[in-house]
Formats: C-alpha cells, sequence, structure tokens
C-alpha cells in the first residue's frame, strides 16, 4: 500500500439524498498555478484521473493542469495544491 492508498476519494461515502445529486467543479486559478502538477500526481494516485495535463505552459514555465472527466470532490487537489491555485466548486446537478 503506497502513501496515497489510505485517502479516500469518495466524499459522497454517507451523504443524504440531497447531497448525493451535487456535482464538484475543480477550478484553477491559472495567474496563480505555476504548472507543478501535484494536483494531476495526486489526483491520478487517488484513482479519480479528472486532472490532465493540458499541454500549455503557465507564465512560471510549468504545464497548466486541465479538467476532464467527472470529479467526486474528495478536494485532495486543494489541499496538495503548495499556491493554493486549484479549488473544488460544488455544483448542482440537473
Ligand atoms: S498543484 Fe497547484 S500550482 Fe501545481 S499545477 Fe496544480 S494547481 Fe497548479
Ligand atoms: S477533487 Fe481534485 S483530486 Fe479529487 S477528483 Fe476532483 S479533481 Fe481529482
Amino acid at each position: 500500500m503506497d502513501y496515497f492508498s489510505s485517502f479516500s476519494t469518495s466524499s459522497n461515502q454517507g451523504a443524504s439524498p440531497s447531497r448525493m445529486r451535487k456535482k464538484f467543479s475543480p477550478i484553477i486559478n491559472v495567474n496563480v498555478c505555476k504548472g507543478c502538477l501535484i494536483c494531476v500526481y495526486v489526483c491520478e494516485k487517488l484513482g479519480a484521473d479528472v486532472l490532465k495535463e493540458s499541454g500549455e505552459s503557465t507564465a512560471m514555465g510549468g504545464v497548466l493542469p486541465t479538467v476532464s472527466g467527472e470529479c467526486v470532490g474528495c478536494r485532495w487537489c486543494e489541499r496538495f495544491c503548495p499556491d493554493f491555485a486549484i479549488s473544488v466548486e460544488e455544483v448542482e446537478a440537473c
């Protein structure tokens, strides 16, 4: 078991039916993000694999992440970002 195996990506565990309808959207602040891709690594290691390398460069010469897939709202990307450049917002599902 590696370090990330002990974390959970199931934020809806034990949630009420109304919470189960929530969806999550990671928002990347491109003005702050340096492109270290820690968030991409964490998301992939947790099995969600929602954040990817975009191929676009940041102002600091890194690679900007992009969102591709359904975010489960675990918020580990938020916690691991050293620059508070990513936030996960809760949005109502249709
Ligand atoms: S961890 Fe933060 S600074 Fe690094 S690529 Fe992700 S959003 Fe950008
Ligand atoms: S909250 Fe972050 S780490 Fe978790 S699934 Fe969504 S994008 Fe990935």
